[in-house]
């Protein structure tokens, strides 16, 4: 065996060549990877022993995809072009044995292959559109060649993987191997030797693609079908024309134009917010005083107190991924119908042939339901979601101390109660966090890890780590009222109802939010939570909210009694504005002496989300976030931000924080308004010309 470069060897068997890389975790296209494979090629061209070459991977999977550490560095020869033209142009058949994960430039350097065998277990896709861009080394001239047209866009623009076999069917792989992958992978090589077959270069082929030519339906019907996926962002529509290329234009010419398409997302601010983003959600799962190795307990039963809206829908995860639930309900009534919702939701999932009847039993059988407390005394994990009521939740958690185990992690639900002193309410504080799910529970992928005052750091690392295992996207948080999330919305909140008052209609307001990306605004969105729940707070809390509060006074409580901000007809959840909300508005500005006016949607939006920002600035000075990035991966998951415009304090800085601040101290000025006033943090930050993601 030849080492060749750091990461990649030649060796020979019989009269096959195999170029092995080695560059663990995922084999990524590092420029050490792309030297050896150029070397090992020539190489093995040149040896007069070898009849063909297998390229092949140690560890765990095949190219796994560009090498992310060298993102937004100058490239460095040679360039993977270069590398591919070696292989393509190799005078020796060479066959790629893929297992694992061949993505993003790993298919594209498997497709420069002339063969490509593979095990059932593979995985493979061109996952650029999940960054912003397209495929930019061939994927999106080589792939429609190889699979066709309509599973080459579908595989491009939504960018999940296809196994082994489908690649198989569809002629992405020429064979799939049982047995031991090189050794099948050779036996294929020397089979392609023996039947003296001519090279199979991609570039060439063209039936697929021919198939497709002079059809532009085949694109225009495509890109109907994408539309609502696809809204606002990029990338999409630039997959999409270099498809269209490959189908109408000369190889040469349709790589150029996936080159010009690449650069152009590349340079997109789209595409600059989705690859910050992947890197700020990797991060989050970073917390500074809890390091990797802080022990984190595995969760082999997990126990929920409430079957409510949230207590079912936490349960489904624990189901989901096999592990054992109890719920605890207080009385049988509400138990059997919070179960009866669990299944239900199960169900429907299963009649869009998403489930089948076997796993809903199965995840039926995994979620136990009882009335009798003691129940939760095995389980690892206890996570309460009662009523939003401290009395009621100090005294689970005082029953709680009482009946789980020593080590067991106890964790509140709770939307907008004190976690310290909840955990004040057991003997065992350190076992204490907080789990703020988001509504449904079982849908939505963000989940507020709260630190408790007392909070232990296994406590920590353990409700970070189940996180994850339900597949939720953790992010750590600390206690104030409505944690990052809610408190920011909060802010939004408050200037939404202003707007009324000042002149704004409940369907402008929410247009000027979907126009921006997200997908509700926040009238919409309080119908469909109903209006009830936000009042009962306020009133707890001795806030009010002019308008709101009019409309819940007069039974509009929203979706649920048929009208809110909006009237909803006939079973129908499509908001329709409604003149009577319009008269009950402009009623609540008289009362409160506001003059009305026409406002414009910049107006709107700066008032929304301006004052988020700022909040997010406060919350970062009290700590009660990590970093800056954190804010940005509760607000796309948690809230449908558009990741296309990366998060709040991303956005904030793309936009300038000098920007921000003046019109915030504007606002100050002209309302004499407080709340206008830039949180120090802001000041500091644009004073000095930074934002908040600069290091
Ligand atoms: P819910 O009223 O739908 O459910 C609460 C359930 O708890 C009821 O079924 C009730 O019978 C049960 N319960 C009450 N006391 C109990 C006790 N002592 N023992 C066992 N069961 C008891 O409320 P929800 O919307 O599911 O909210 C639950 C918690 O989750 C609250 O703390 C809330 O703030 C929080 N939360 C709610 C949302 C949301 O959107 N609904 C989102 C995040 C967090």
């Amino acid at each position: 065996m030849t080492q060749i470069s750091q990461s990649v060897s030649l060796d020979r068997q019989g009269r096959v060549a195999v170029v092995t890389v080695n560059n663990p975790p995922v084999n990524a296209l590092s420029h050490h990877v792309r030297q050896g494979l150029r070397d090992a090629i020539a190489q093995a061209a040149g040896d007069s022993g070898a009849a063909a070459i297998v390229i092949a991977c140690a560890g765990r999977t095949f190219i796994a995809g560009a090498d992310i550490t060298e993102f937004g560095k100058p490239p460095q020869e040679p360039t993977l072009s270069q590398v591919q033209d070696v292989i393509e142009r190799s005078p020796k058949p060479v066959v790629a044995a893929i297992h694992g994960t061949a993505l993003g430039g790993g298919l594209e350097v498997a497709m420069t292959c002339h063969w490509r065998v593979g095990v059932k277990t593979a995985r493979l896709g061109q996952p650029e559109v999940k960054l912003g861009l397209i495929p930019g080394a061939g994927g999106t001239q080589r792939l429609p060649r190889l699979v066709g047209v309509d599973r080459a866009l579908s595989m491009i623009v939504g960018g999940d993987p296809i196994g082994g076999e489908e690649a198989k069917r569809l002629g992405l792989v020429d064979e799939i191997i049982d047995g031991d992958l090189t050794a099948g992978a050779i036996a294929f090589a020397e089979r392609v030797v023996t039947e003296k077959r001519p090279l199979r270069k991609v570039r060439d082929l063209d039936d697929k693609v021919g198939a497709a030519r002079g059809k532009p339906e085949i694109f225009s019907e495509f890109r109907k079908s994408v539309a609502r996926q696809t809204r606002g962002f990029k990338a999409p529509e630039a997959c999409i024309r270099a498809v269209e290329a490959a189908v109408s234009l000369p190889f040469e010419q349709g790589l150029a134009r996936e080159r010009e398409l690449f650069l152009e997302t590349l340079s997109s601010p789209e595409s600059k917010a989705q690859r910050y983003f992947f890197f700020a959600e990797r991060e989050a799962a970073k917390i500074p005083d809890v390091p990797a190795e802080t022990p984190a307990a595995e969760i082999r039963k997990a126990a929920v107190i409430g079957a409510g809206t949230m207590g079912g829908g936490i349960a489904m995860n624990f189901a989901n991924v096999g592990i054992p639930v109890t719920v605890v309900e207080i009385a049988k009534d509400a138990l059997d119908r919070g179960l009866g919702v669990v299944r239900k939701n199960y169900e429907a999932t299963a009649a869009k042939g998403r489930l089948t009847k076997d796993d809903v039993e199965k995840r039926m059988g995994l979620i136990q339901g009882t009335t009798d407390f003691n129940a939760v005394a095995d389980a690892d994990l206890v996570i309460e979601a009662v009523f939003e009521e401290m009395a009621i939740k100090k005294d689970v958690f005082a029953r709680l101390d009482k009946v789980a185990k020593a080590n067991a992690v106890l964790a509140t639900n709770t939307s907008t109660l004190d976690v310290n002193e909840i955990a004040s309410a057991t003997r065992r504080p350190e076992s204490v966090v907080g789990m703020h799910f988001f509504s449904p529970a079982n849908v939505m992928r963000l989940l507020e890890v709260v630190r408790g005052e007392k909070s232990a750091k296994p406590a920590i690392a353990t409700a970070m780590a189940i996180g994850r295992k339900i597949n939720k996207v953790p992010v750590l948080v600390g206690v104030c009222h409505g944690f990052v999330g809610n408190r920011m919305l909060h802010q939004r909140a408050k200037q939404a109802e202003r707007l009324l008052l000042e002149g704004a209609s409940p369907q402008q307001v929410d247009k000027v939010l979907t126009d921006f990306g997200l997908p509700m605004g926040p009238f919409a969105m309080g119908d469909l939570a109903g209006l009830d729940v936000g009042w009962r707070i306020r009133k707890g809390r001795g806030e009010r909210a002019a308008v709101a509060d009019r409309l819940c006074e007069k039974g509009r409580f929203g979706q649920k009694t048929g009208s809110g901000f909006y009237k909803y007809e006939g079973g129908d959840r499509t908001p329709r504005p409604d003149p009577e909300v319009e008269r009950i508005i402009q009623e609540v500005s008289r009362e409160a002496g506001v003059q009305r006016r026409q406002i414009t949607d910049e107006e709107i939006r700066e008032r929304l989300l301006y004052p988020m920002v700022n909040e997010g600035a406060k919350i970062l000075e009290e700590g009660r976030a990590i970093r800056a990035s954190d804010i940005d991966v509760i607000w796309v998951y948690g809230y449908g931000w558009p990741i296309y415009r990366g998060g709040p304090m991303f956005w904030a800085d793309q936009i300038g924080l000098k920007t921000i601040r003046d019109r915030l101290l504007g606002l100050q000025k002209q309302t004499g308004d407080d709340f206008w006033r830039p949180a120090p943090l802001l000041n500091k930050l644009a004073d000095q010309g930074r934002g908040f993601l600069d290091k």
